[in-house]
């Protein structure tokens, strides 16, 4: 039977495996780059097939409590004058009060107290070498003394160190869609309440979002990048000015948003990418969540693919009692189409979002003020995201799943 398996990444999909991991009589071990769970993070969704995955984790009243209950999104000209007025279900086509939607940070946070009594966590500190062989994983730390653990596993997101070490660079997976987007908090709260307000001009977008619970705001800045741009992950001062220049001559609330985005101290930035790979194991190691399968912000599906992707790699480990081989592939088996389908939401996403052309955009306008008067058509339009949602039965696994009786 497996006993250690190392993750690296304590944010969603890390914290989940380690849970399910030790839940099914197996000894995870957490190394985190950064000092503590990182806060911060634009609001996530917990939808569908990954809502149960958080109830079998006894986590659904927690869930709960944490929904931002978001009210509405509002599309503004440059005066701030609506444009058009959407509500949450008519985005995602899911019914009201079932899928929850709360800031990454706090869900971070939920998943690494409820695991942190039973698991080892290393903050700070990042792997360095990986040497796989018949009787192990050999690796080196940046800070800790060498290990041999039986298993790794990368849950370390779109720039995973593990995928670098034991798959080959970040290159030969990571498909930029096109656009770059930044989430950071923001001192006020301009009137707003439980809502979004977005402004578009061609290629750009910038929004506050006020989050129930939050005493400041949430800014948003994205914007359709040139084809060659990346984003250096370690190079924060670069990212701020690269962004700065992107809005350099912005209207509407611009200029306030990124007076804010320079002095956050939470600041998020990144391409919106894509990672797609032909196997997300080799050898002794496995990928899960964005490190493996990032289906990219467009399609909100993140997370909840995280979630999803933890609970089955450690049940399909329990169930092949200690053959990684089986587990692995059985792994990738169940859960490749699921991938796939949810990846497909955010191809085309973007061009709703962040219109590139002045005659796309004002389309794009028309068609949202049309659709709250669209009735059941409307549906249509927006079911796609929760049909995706809930495309996977989620398996039962041994010892039983459910709320763990003390
Ligand atoms: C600070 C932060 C803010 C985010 N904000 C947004 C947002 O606004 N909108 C959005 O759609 N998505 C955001 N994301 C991504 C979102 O969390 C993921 O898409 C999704 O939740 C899947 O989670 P994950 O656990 O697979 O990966 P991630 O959430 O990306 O977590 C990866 C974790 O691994 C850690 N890590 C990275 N490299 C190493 C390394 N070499 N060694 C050790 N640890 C490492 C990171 O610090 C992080 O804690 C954010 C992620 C982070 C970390």
């Amino acid at each position: 039977m497996t006993r250690t398996v190392l993750i690296s990444g304590a944010s969603i999909a890390g914290p989940a495996l380690a849970f399910w991991l030790h839940r099914r009589g197996m000894r995870p071990v957490v190394v985190e780059r950064a000092p503590t769970v990182r806060g911060g993070g634009y609001p996530i969704d917990v939808r569908a097939t990954a809502v149960e995955v958080v109830e079998r984790m006894d986590l659904l009243p927690a869930l709960r409590a944490a929904h931002i209950d978001m009210r509405r999104t509002t599309f503004v000209d440059t005066r701030g004058r609506p444009i058009a007025r959407i509500t949450p279900d008519e985005f995602t086509g899911s019914p009201e009060g079932r899928d929850a939607e709360l800031p990454r940070g706090d869900l971070a946070a939920m998943l690494h107290e409820r695991t942190r009594d039973d698991v080892e966590y290393l903050f700070e500190d990042s792997i360095t070498a990986i040497d796989q062989d018949a009787d192990g994983v050999h690796v080196t730390f940046r800070n800790a003394p060498p290990r041999t653990v039986d298993l790794v596993v990368g849950a370390d997101g779109l720039h995973s160190g593990v995928r670098a070490l034991a798959f080959g660079p970040e290159e030969e997976f990571r498909h930029d869609l096109g656009f770059a987007f930044a989430g950071f908090s923001a001192d006020g709260r301009r009137g707003l309440d439980r809502e979004v307000v977005v402004h578009n001009t061609p290629g750009r977008m910038a929004g506050w979002s006020a989050v129930r619970g939050q005493a400041g705001l949430i800014g948003v800045l994205a914007f359709a990048t040139p084809p060659g741009f990346t984003v250096d992950p370690r190079d924060v001062a670069g990212q701020r000015d690269a962004l700065a220049q992107a809005f350099a001559d912005g209207d509407w609330e611009v200029p306030g948003l990124v007076a804010a985005m320079r002095s956050a101290d939470d600041f998020f930035f990144d391409t919106v990418s894509q990672i797609r790979m032909p196997s997300w194991t080799a050898g002794r190691v496995a990928l899960v969540g964005d490190a493996a399968y990032a289906p990219a912000l467009l399609s909100g599906q993140g997370t909840s693919l995280a979630l999803v992707g933890a609970y089955v790699l450690a049940g399909e480990l329990a169930t092949a009692g200690g053959d990684h081989r089986a587990a692995f592939a059985a792994y990738e088996r169940a859960l490749r189409p699921f991938v796939e389908r949810n990846q497909q939401l955010a191809t085309s996403g973007g061009a709703t979002l962040i219109p590139r052309t002045r005659t796309s955009l004002w389309l794009r306008n028309r068609v949202l003020a049309a659709l709250p008067h669209l009735g059941p058509a409307k549906r249509l339009l927006a079911g796609r995201v929760d049909e995706a949602a809930r495309a996977f039965r989620l398996p039962a696994y041994a010892p039983a799943d459910g709320p763990v009786v003390a």
